[in-house]
Protein backbone atom coordinates (compact mmCIF):
# COMPACT_ATOMS: atom_id res chain seq x y z
CA UNK A 1 0.00 0.00 0.00
CA UNK A 2 1.36 3.05 -1.12
CA UNK A 3 0.49 6.89 1.49
CA UNK A 4 -0.89 9.48 -0.83
CA UNK A 5 0.52 11.95 -0.20
CA UNK A 6 -1.97 14.61 -1.51
CA UNK A 7 -1.67 18.45 -0.41
CA UNK A 8 -4.74 17.73 2.25
CA UNK A 9 -1.93 16.23 4.27
CA UNK A 10 -1.94 19.96 5.90
CA UNK A 11 -5.57 18.77 7.35
CA UNK A 12 -3.77 16.73 9.53
CA UNK A 13 -0.89 18.14 10.00
CA UNK A 14 -2.07 21.67 11.24
CA UNK A 15 -3.46 19.85 14.54
CA UNK A 16 0.32 19.55 14.97
CA UNK A 17 1.67 22.62 17.49
CA UNK A 18 3.74 24.92 15.70
CA UNK A 19 6.19 24.39 18.37
CA UNK A 20 6.58 20.50 17.26
CA UNK A 21 6.02 21.20 13.63
CA UNK A 22 10.05 23.57 13.44
CA UNK A 23 11.67 20.45 15.30
CA UNK A 24 13.85 17.39 13.93
CA UNK A 25 13.30 14.34 14.84
CA UNK A 26 15.87 12.15 16.84
CA UNK A 27 17.15 9.72 13.79
CA UNK A 28 20.06 7.54 13.41
CA UNK A 29 20.37 5.62 10.46
CA UNK A 30 20.22 1.51 10.63
CA UNK A 31 24.45 0.46 9.73
CA UNK A 32 25.86 -2.79 10.12
CA UNK A 33 29.28 -2.14 9.62
CA UNK A 34 32.39 -4.47 10.59
CA UNK A 35 33.41 -2.11 13.21
CA UNK A 36 30.50 -0.19 15.24
CA UNK A 37 31.77 2.41 17.08
CA UNK A 38 28.88 5.01 16.23
CA UNK A 39 26.56 4.57 19.12
CA UNK A 40 28.90 4.56 22.54
CA UNK A 41 27.63 0.53 22.89
CA UNK A 42 29.61 -1.64 24.75
CA UNK A 43 31.63 -4.23 23.34
CA UNK A 44 31.05 -7.01 25.64
CA UNK A 45 28.04 -8.53 25.95
CA UNK A 46 26.35 -10.26 28.75
CA UNK A 47 28.19 -13.34 30.24
CA UNK A 48 26.73 -15.99 28.80
CA UNK A 49 26.40 -17.82 31.70
CA UNK A 50 24.10 -15.35 33.28
CA UNK A 51 22.12 -15.31 30.04
CA UNK A 52 21.06 -19.38 30.15
CA UNK A 53 20.26 -17.96 33.92
CA UNK A 54 18.18 -15.75 32.37
CA UNK A 55 16.03 -17.41 29.52
CA UNK A 56 15.52 -20.27 32.46
CA UNK A 57 14.14 -17.53 34.67
CA UNK A 58 11.99 -15.54 31.60
CA UNK A 59 10.63 -19.11 30.87
CA UNK A 60 9.42 -19.59 34.27
CA UNK A 61 7.26 -16.06 34.43
CA UNK A 62 3.35 -16.35 33.26
CA UNK A 63 3.55 -14.91 30.08
CA UNK A 64 -0.24 -14.02 29.75
CA UNK A 65 -0.43 -11.93 32.88
CA UNK A 66 0.79 -8.37 33.16
CA UNK A 67 3.84 -8.16 34.74
CA UNK A 68 4.11 -6.40 38.53
CA UNK A 69 2.19 -2.85 38.72
CA UNK A 70 5.40 -1.38 40.24
CA UNK A 71 8.75 -3.23 38.85
CA UNK A 72 9.58 -4.17 42.60
CA UNK A 73 12.25 -6.54 41.62
CA UNK A 74 13.92 -4.19 39.67
CA UNK A 75 13.50 -1.49 41.69
CA UNK A 76 14.86 -3.39 44.49
CA UNK A 77 17.81 -4.00 43.00
CA UNK A 78 18.79 -0.58 42.09
CA UNK A 79 18.38 0.14 45.50
CA UNK A 80 20.17 -2.29 46.74
CA UNK A 81 23.09 -0.92 44.25
CA UNK A 82 22.89 2.50 44.94
CA UNK A 83 22.14 2.61 48.35
CA UNK A 84 19.06 4.95 47.43
CA UNK A 85 15.39 4.29 48.89
CA UNK A 86 13.21 2.58 46.80
CA UNK A 87 10.75 5.10 47.29
CA UNK A 88 12.49 7.44 45.51
CA UNK A 89 13.38 5.02 42.26
CA UNK A 90 11.82 5.39 38.49
CA UNK A 91 12.73 2.35 36.40
CA UNK A 92 11.91 3.45 32.69
CA UNK A 93 12.27 1.73 29.42
CA UNK A 94 15.57 3.11 28.95
CA UNK A 95 16.64 6.19 30.52
CA UNK A 96 15.50 8.68 27.89
CA UNK A 97 12.23 7.62 28.77
CA UNK A 98 12.86 9.06 32.44
CA UNK A 99 13.79 12.37 30.92
CA UNK A 100 10.93 12.39 28.94
CA UNK A 101 8.41 12.09 31.98
CA UNK A 102 10.71 13.92 34.05
CA UNK A 103 10.39 16.97 31.33
CA UNK A 104 6.40 16.68 30.81
CA UNK A 105 5.72 17.58 34.64
CA UNK A 106 7.66 20.41 34.52
CA UNK A 107 7.93 21.89 31.11
CA UNK A 108 5.48 24.28 29.28
CA UNK A 109 4.66 27.16 27.07
CA UNK A 110 6.88 30.26 29.60
CA UNK A 111 9.16 27.51 31.26
CA UNK A 112 12.94 27.61 30.77
CA UNK A 113 15.42 24.45 30.82
CA UNK A 114 18.87 25.58 30.61
CA UNK A 115 20.83 23.67 28.48
CA UNK A 116 24.99 23.75 28.56
CA UNK A 117 25.48 22.51 24.40
CA UNK A 118 27.17 20.79 23.10
CA UNK A 119 25.10 17.80 24.18
CA UNK A 120 23.00 14.90 23.71
CA UNK A 121 20.30 17.01 21.48
CA UNK A 122 17.32 14.83 23.42
CA UNK A 123 16.85 17.75 26.03
CA UNK A 124 16.53 20.29 23.48
CA UNK A 125 14.21 18.16 21.09
CA UNK A 126 11.64 16.74 24.27
CA UNK A 127 11.70 20.51 25.83
CA UNK A 128 10.50 21.88 22.31
CA UNK A 129 7.75 18.97 22.60
CA UNK A 130 6.67 20.29 25.78
CA UNK A 131 6.73 23.97 23.94
CA UNK A 132 9.38 24.98 26.48
CA UNK A 133 12.37 27.35 25.60
CA UNK A 134 15.62 26.34 25.63
CA UNK A 135 18.11 28.47 26.86
CA UNK A 136 21.40 27.38 25.89
CA UNK A 137 24.86 27.96 27.12
CA UNK A 138 28.01 27.18 25.28
CA UNK A 139 30.76 24.85 26.55
CA UNK A 140 34.15 26.97 27.07
CA UNK A 141 36.68 26.76 24.72
CA UNK A 142 38.19 24.02 25.84
CA UNK A 143 34.53 22.15 25.92
CA UNK A 144 34.51 22.33 29.77
CA UNK A 145 31.64 23.55 31.44
CA UNK A 146 31.42 26.76 31.64
CA UNK A 147 29.78 26.99 35.49
CA UNK A 148 29.34 30.97 35.94
CA UNK A 149 27.89 30.83 32.27
CA UNK A 150 25.18 28.10 33.62
CA UNK A 151 24.35 29.81 37.02
CA UNK A 152 24.44 33.58 35.05
CA UNK A 153 21.78 32.06 32.54
CA UNK A 154 19.57 29.85 35.41
CA UNK A 155 19.04 33.35 37.68
CA UNK A 156 18.46 35.38 34.15
CA UNK A 157 15.75 33.06 33.08
CA UNK A 158 14.40 31.67 36.25
CA UNK A 159 15.18 28.52 35.08
CA UNK A 160 12.95 25.52 35.84
CA UNK A 161 15.33 22.66 35.05
CA UNK A 162 19.41 22.49 34.49
CA UNK A 163 20.21 19.46 32.27
CA UNK A 164 23.75 18.38 33.03
CA UNK A 165 25.05 15.76 31.27
CA UNK A 166 28.42 14.30 32.91
CA UNK A 167 30.22 13.13 31.67
CA UNK A 168 28.79 15.27 28.44
CA UNK A 169 27.89 13.46 25.27
CA UNK A 170 29.44 14.12 22.73
CA UNK A 171 32.45 15.77 24.28
CA UNK A 172 33.67 13.54 27.00
CA UNK A 173 34.20 16.80 29.47
CA UNK A 174 32.15 15.83 32.97
CA UNK A 175 32.02 17.92 36.51
CA UNK A 176 33.59 17.50 39.63
CA UNK A 177 31.20 17.50 43.16
CA UNK A 178 32.71 21.03 43.79
CA UNK A 179 30.97 21.90 40.42
CA UNK A 180 27.50 20.45 40.47
CA UNK A 181 27.82 22.17 44.15
CA UNK A 182 28.50 25.38 43.09
CA UNK A 183 25.75 25.07 39.89
CA UNK A 184 23.00 23.55 42.78
CA UNK A 185 23.67 26.36 45.24
CA UNK A 186 23.59 28.41 43.02
CA UNK A 187 20.24 28.15 41.28
CA UNK A 188 16.91 27.55 42.32
CA UNK A 189 16.56 25.23 39.07
CA UNK A 190 16.18 21.16 39.13
CA UNK A 191 19.17 20.13 38.62
CA UNK A 192 19.22 17.00 36.12
CA UNK A 193 22.57 14.97 36.46
CA UNK A 194 22.36 12.28 33.18
CA UNK A 195 25.16 10.27 34.07
CA UNK A 196 24.49 7.63 31.59
CA UNK A 197 28.51 7.33 31.05
CA UNK A 198 29.88 7.94 35.10
CA UNK A 199 31.36 4.39 35.52
CA UNK A 200 33.81 5.39 32.71
CA UNK A 201 34.80 8.50 34.65
CA UNK A 202 33.48 11.47 36.63
CA UNK A 203 31.75 11.92 39.96
CA UNK A 204 29.38 9.63 40.91
CA UNK A 205 26.57 12.20 42.22
CA UNK A 206 24.71 9.74 44.40
CA UNK A 207 25.78 11.01 47.18
CA UNK A 208 24.40 14.60 46.45
CA UNK A 209 21.10 13.38 46.75
CA UNK A 210 20.70 13.38 50.58
CA UNK A 211 19.51 16.59 51.35
CA UNK A 212 19.49 17.80 48.22
CA UNK A 213 15.58 17.53 47.06
CA UNK A 214 16.61 19.70 43.42
CA UNK A 215 19.11 16.87 42.20
CA UNK A 216 17.89 14.46 40.05
CA UNK A 217 20.19 11.55 38.15
CA UNK A 218 19.36 9.29 35.24
CA UNK A 219 21.38 5.95 34.77
CA UNK A 220 20.94 3.36 32.28
CA UNK A 221 22.23 -0.04 31.47
CA UNK A 222 22.72 0.73 27.95
CA UNK A 223 26.41 1.41 28.35
CA UNK A 224 28.65 -0.14 30.92
CA UNK A 225 26.25 -2.59 31.75
CA UNK A 226 26.57 -3.60 28.25
CA UNK A 227 22.74 -3.96 27.37
CA UNK A 228 21.39 -1.24 25.03
CA UNK A 229 19.15 -3.62 23.24
CA UNK A 230 17.44 -4.21 26.63
CA UNK A 231 16.33 -0.78 27.13
CA UNK A 232 16.00 -0.38 31.33
CA UNK A 233 17.09 2.75 32.68
CA UNK A 234 16.28 4.48 36.05
CA UNK A 235 15.92 8.03 37.85
CA UNK A 236 16.85 8.58 41.31
CA UNK A 237 15.13 11.41 43.20
CA UNK A 238 14.08 13.10 46.53
CA UNK A 239 10.50 10.35 46.95
CA UNK A 240 7.89 13.33 46.99
CA UNK A 241 9.41 14.78 43.71
CA UNK A 242 9.57 11.00 42.02
CA UNK A 243 6.12 10.43 42.33
CA UNK A 244 4.73 13.73 40.97
CA UNK A 245 7.50 12.26 37.83
CA UNK A 246 5.74 8.80 38.20
CA UNK A 247 2.69 10.48 37.10
CA UNK A 248 4.12 10.99 33.38
CA UNK A 249 5.14 7.65 33.35
CA UNK A 250 3.21 5.21 31.62
CA UNK A 251 1.53 2.13 33.72
CA UNK A 252 3.48 -0.94 32.91
CA UNK A 253 6.57 0.97 30.80
CA UNK A 254 8.47 -2.01 32.17
CA UNK A 255 7.86 -5.16 30.68
CA UNK A 256 8.59 -8.52 32.36
CA UNK A 257 11.22 -9.55 30.38
CA UNK A 258 13.48 -6.47 31.18
CA UNK A 259 12.14 -6.26 34.98
CA UNK A 260 13.94 -9.67 35.41
CA UNK A 261 16.65 -9.20 33.40
CA UNK A 262 17.72 -6.07 34.84
CA UNK A 263 17.40 -6.97 38.73
CA UNK A 264 19.10 -10.03 38.09
CA UNK A 265 22.66 -8.44 36.04
CA UNK A 266 22.07 -6.14 38.81
CA UNK A 267 22.20 -8.23 41.47
CA UNK A 268 25.18 -9.75 39.65
CA UNK A 269 27.09 -6.32 38.51
CA UNK A 270 30.39 -7.42 39.80
CA UNK A 271 30.68 -10.19 36.39
CA UNK A 272 30.46 -7.06 34.34
CA UNK A 273 33.33 -4.54 35.98
CA UNK A 274 36.06 -6.72 34.39
CA UNK A 275 34.71 -5.33 31.13
CA UNK A 276 33.89 -1.72 32.31
CA UNK A 277 38.25 -1.34 33.24
CA UNK A 278 39.14 -2.94 29.62
CA UNK A 279 36.80 -0.34 28.45
CA UNK A 280 38.29 2.50 30.63
CA UNK A 281 42.22 1.02 29.37
CA UNK A 282 40.89 1.30 25.93
CA UNK A 283 40.25 4.65 25.76
CA UNK A 284 43.41 6.06 27.19
CA UNK A 285 45.43 4.17 24.92
CA UNK A 286 43.26 4.96 21.92
CA UNK A 287 43.71 8.33 23.62
CA UNK A 288 47.08 7.62 23.38
CA UNK A 289 46.98 6.59 19.84
CA UNK A 290 44.80 9.40 18.64
CA UNK A 291 46.81 12.12 19.75
CA UNK A 292 49.83 10.91 17.94
CA UNK A 293 48.28 10.88 14.71
CA UNK A 294 48.78 14.30 12.58
CA UNK A 295 46.01 16.08 11.33
CA UNK A 296 43.82 15.50 14.45
CA UNK A 297 43.21 17.16 17.78
CA UNK A 298 41.05 14.40 20.41
CA UNK A 299 39.73 15.59 23.38
CA UNK A 300 40.31 13.83 26.85
CA UNK A 301 36.88 12.10 27.65
CA UNK A 302 35.51 11.23 30.85
CA UNK A 303 33.14 8.27 28.79
CA UNK A 304 33.42 5.50 26.88
CA UNK A 305 34.17 7.40 23.41
CA UNK A 306 36.45 10.16 22.25
CA UNK A 307 35.28 13.54 19.90
CA UNK A 308 38.66 14.10 17.71
CA UNK A 309 38.62 17.13 14.87
CA UNK A 310 39.48 17.04 12.17
CA UNK A 311 42.32 19.77 11.26
CA UNK A 312 44.11 18.09 8.50
CA UNK A 313 44.73 21.12 6.11
CA UNK A 314 42.59 19.93 2.74
CA UNK A 315 40.80 16.93 4.39
CA UNK A 316 37.29 17.08 4.58
CA UNK A 317 35.96 15.73 8.02
CA UNK A 318 33.10 14.15 5.67
CA UNK A 319 35.17 12.26 3.64
CA UNK A 320 37.20 10.90 6.89
CA UNK A 321 33.88 9.75 8.08
CA UNK A 322 32.88 7.98 4.70
CA UNK A 323 36.02 6.57 3.81
CA UNK A 324 36.13 4.91 7.16
CA UNK A 325 33.28 3.23 6.91
CA UNK A 326 33.26 2.74 2.84
CA UNK A 327 37.01 1.50 2.67
CA UNK A 328 37.65 0.16 5.90
CA UNK A 329 34.48 -0.87 7.86
CA UNK A 330 34.58 1.24 10.81
CA UNK A 331 31.53 3.43 11.62
CA UNK A 332 31.83 6.39 13.75
CA UNK A 333 29.40 9.46 14.21
CA UNK A 334 29.51 12.58 12.46
CA UNK A 335 28.89 15.16 15.13
CA UNK A 336 29.89 18.27 13.23
CA UNK A 337 26.44 19.55 12.62
CA UNK A 338 26.69 20.13 16.88
CA UNK A 339 27.44 23.45 18.08
CA UNK A 340 31.22 24.28 18.24
CA UNK A 341 32.10 20.83 17.02
CA UNK A 342 32.93 21.46 13.34
CA UNK A 343 34.53 19.33 11.95
CA UNK A 344 34.11 16.79 14.50
CA UNK A 345 33.44 13.29 14.59
CA UNK A 346 33.08 11.28 17.86
CA UNK A 347 34.46 7.69 18.17
CA UNK A 348 32.88 4.58 20.71
CA UNK A 349 35.80 2.55 22.84
CA UNK A 350 35.49 -0.60 21.54
CA UNK A 351 37.33 -4.00 21.67
CA UNK A 352 41.07 -3.62 20.90
CA UNK A 353 40.62 -5.45 17.63
CA UNK A 354 38.32 -2.62 16.77
CA UNK A 355 39.85 0.29 18.27
CA UNK A 356 43.32 -1.02 15.75
CA UNK A 357 41.09 -1.13 12.70
CA UNK A 358 39.64 2.29 13.74
CA UNK A 359 43.58 3.54 14.15
CA UNK A 360 44.59 1.73 11.35
CA UNK A 361 41.98 3.28 8.88
CA UNK A 362 42.07 6.60 10.51
CA UNK A 363 45.89 7.16 9.65
CA UNK A 364 45.41 5.31 6.28
CA UNK A 365 42.95 8.05 5.11
CA UNK A 366 44.76 10.98 6.15
CA UNK A 367 47.67 9.72 4.76
CA UNK A 368 46.43 9.78 1.20
N1 LIG B 1 21.83 9.77 27.97
C1 LIG B 1 22.86 10.09 27.19
C2 LIG B 1 23.70 11.26 27.49
C3 LIG B 1 23.15 9.31 26.07
O1 LIG B 1 24.18 9.60 25.28
C4 LIG B 1 22.37 8.19 25.78
C5 LIG B 1 22.59 7.32 24.59
N2 LIG B 1 22.94 7.87 23.45
C6 LIG B 1 21.34 7.89 26.62
C7 LIG B 1 21.08 8.69 27.72
C8 LIG B 1 20.57 6.67 26.30
O2 LIG B 1 19.67 6.33 27.14
P1 LIG B 1 18.86 4.98 27.14
O3 LIG B 1 19.44 4.02 26.18
O4 LIG B 1 19.01 4.56 28.57
O5 LIG B 1 17.47 5.40 26.82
Amino acid sequence: MTVDTTPDIESALRHVKSAVRELSAYTLRNHEPRVKLNQNESPYDVPAELKVALWASLAARTWSRYPPFVASDFIGAVAEATSWPEAGILVGNGSNELIQALLAIVVERGRTVVIPEPTFTLYRLLTGVGGGTVESVALEEDLKFDVDGIIAAARRTAASIVVLCTPNNPTGSALSREEIEVLHDGTEALIVLDQAYVEFGGYDAIPLLVDRPRVVILRTFSKAMGMAGLRAGYLLGHPDLVREISKAKLPYNINFVTESIAAEVLRNRGLLQPQIDRIRAERERLFERMAGIEGIRVFASAGNFLLFRVEHPGVDHRVVFRRLVEEHGVLVRDVSDYPMLERCLRVSAGAPEENDAFVAGLVAVLSR
